[in-house]
């Protein structure tokens, strides 16, 4: 199974700013030694070295994530934030092109369907979206978003075939269930648990931890027990989680407890804050492991989501 990442930002998009930019430069500027600049090795070796929040970004695009299931020819989409608009582009230059994708939703705040209008292949007569969510109204929402005057060409302008799937519990594809869990968030969301018969992924966003989801009953176990990869809402430090307490979102503390309690062997932290740097989002995943060591916590591999980052499980 193989997870992609093309958005990992939550609330709103946060492309890089040009002081920033400058910043991370001048950084670099300063770090450089005459050494460094010696050969094409000790170049090499400089760039390598850097820390990642300066050689590089998290990304500012709002979440989508895709699953390719092992043995299948499935291409799974995980929420249309802006971060759908790379996956299209770059799907359309693969031979042969995918000819059916199946969009998951988990809610329907707009980071997670904002994307869907500059989705290349919904404008593609041979290609064919299903759409699934938990949630009610799921065409008329879509279609609303891309209604005047929010938009200029609305959804029926999109040459693919479209089909609307009201998810109830789980969906049976080729070699494929996927599950859906209802979590803690204004208005609601849907956790989804991807099963290939090798592998379990979860894509849990959204969701703001609460007594009840650690809760060891039967659906909670089938669904989060002894999981090989969790992407899960990490979006504020621990302080600022307190200050926004039932905004639908976690702090890295409760979302490590909440890996540990179920076995799960990786989690990836998403959706993070539109208002933090890299470097402060690196230094977040840096205190994760802290946590992890003090409160003698095993055996969890820790990610930071970034846009780009591929993981094959
Ligand atoms: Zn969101
Ligand atoms: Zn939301």
């Amino acid at each position: 199974m193989l997870i992609r990442f093309w958005g990992v930002r939550g609330s709103l998009p946060a492309p890089q700013l040009p002081s920033r930019i400058r910043s991370k430069i001048s950084a670099v500027l300063e770090r450089l030694t005459p050494a460094d600049l010696e050969s094409p090795e000790s170049r090499e070796r400089f760039l390598a070295a850097l820390p990642p929040w300066l050689f590089g970004t998290v990304g500012g695009n709002t979440p989508c994530v895709t699953v390719n299931p092992e043995d299948s020819q499935e291409v799974l989409v995980f929420d249309a934030g802006s971060g759908i608009r790379e996956l299209g582009e770059t799907y359309a230059q693969e031979r042969p092109k995918p000819s059916q994708y199946r969009l998951f939703f988990s809610h329907f705040h707009w980071d997670h369907i904002q994307g869907l209008p500059f989705f290349g292949p919904a404008y593609d007569p041979v290609v064919t979206l299903d759409f699934y969510s938990p949630m009610k109204n799921l065409e008329n929402t879509l279609k609303g978003q891309m209604a005047s005057p929010y938009f200029p060409v609305p959804m029926e302008s999109m040459g693919c075939k479209k089909n609307f799937h009201f998810m109830d519990d789980s969906v049976i594809l080729d070699g494929v269930t996927v599950s859906s869990k209802k979590m803690n968030h204004p208005g609601d969301s849907w956790s989804f648990m991807v099963n290939d018969g090798k592998h379990r992924f979860i894509y849990a966003t959204d969701a703001e931890l609460s007594g009840e989801d650690f809760l060891k009953n039967e659906k909670n176990t089938q669904f989060f027990k002894n999981a090989d990869l969790i992407v899960m809402d990490c979006q504020y430090t621990l302080g600022e989680a307190i200050e926004k307490y039932n905004w639908g979102h976690n702090a890295f503390g409760p979302a490590v407890d909440f890996a540990a309690n179920w076995g799960i062997k990786h989690m990836v932290l998403f959706h993070h804050d539109p208002t933090y740097n890299d470097r402060k989002l690196y230094n977040m995943l840096q205190s994760a492991k802290w946590y992890t060591e003090r409160m003698g916590i095993n055996g969890i591999k820790l990610t930071l989501a970034t846009e780009g980052l591929e993981i094959r499980l």
